[in-house]
């Protein structure tokens, strides 16, 4: 597996196109804004582009859809619980934010435990609301994205539209503390950090 960061949009979202090395198939996670970089890496390795997977519905993690939409005719996935937020831009805050107004379709329904094939890898689909409603975690191998729900040393904000407190830390505590130290934890925003150290060092859940 192969992971490339690229800081997308204005609000620099952490998106990620992740490839499998063995059939140079690849999907993008997050796709923020700046879709012309995320299309030049794809055509500078070769890669062939099999979907787009959204962590949640909001704003900054989907400014890059209709641009990679227009050129690589891709599917888009995400949780069910998010699908209403993606179609209004007033729900997924776009229509407040720098740029145009994004209201779209997904082409997939993603559930808890669903597993998606990219290639040879295996991305399995954790629902993690808190967020959002329909916020998911992914793990591929020892990598977890965990979009908005866990940051280095923080969490999501739980003050806006489906949000709750309550929620992102059962979520963090059941859903993903479960895993090893050693696993990787690669946000949504901000550096990088694993299982491990958010275990020990984050405020959040060390109460
Ligand atoms: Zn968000
Ligand atoms: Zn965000």
């Amino acid at each position: 597996m192969i992971i490339e960061r690229i800081q997308a949009g204005v609000y620099a979202v952490n998106c990620y196109i992740v490839v499998c090395e063995d059939t140079k198939k690849a999907c993008v996670i997050d796709p923020g804004g700046d879709a012309d970089e995320i299309l030049n890496y794809i055509e500078k390795n070769q890669l062939e582009l099999d979907f787009i997977l959204l962590t949640h519905a909001h704003g900054d993690h989907i400014g890059g859809i209709p641009r990679l939409k227009e050129m690589k005719n891709v599917p888009v996935f995400l949780h069910k619980e998010d699908e209403g937020m993606l179609m209004d831009a007033s729900k997924n805050l776009s229509s407040m934010m720098s740029g145009p107004n994004i209201g779209l379709s997904p082409d997939k329904l993603l559930l808890d435990g669903d597993i998606i094939t990219l290639g040879n890898l295996k991305l399995n689909i954790i629902h993690t609301p808190g967020h959002t409603r329909g916020g998911i975690c992914i793990k591929v191998l020892d990598t977890l994205f965990t979009g908005d729900t866990l940051f280095a040393n923080s969490i999501g904000r739980t003050d806006l539209e489906g949000g709750s407190f309550e929620q992102i830390i059962d979520s963090i505590k059941r859903k993903l503390l479960v895993f090893d130290d050693r696993v990787k934890v690669l946000p949504g925003h901000g550096p990088y950090s694993t299982i491990g150290a958010e275990r020990i060092h984050n405020p959040f859940i060390n109460q």
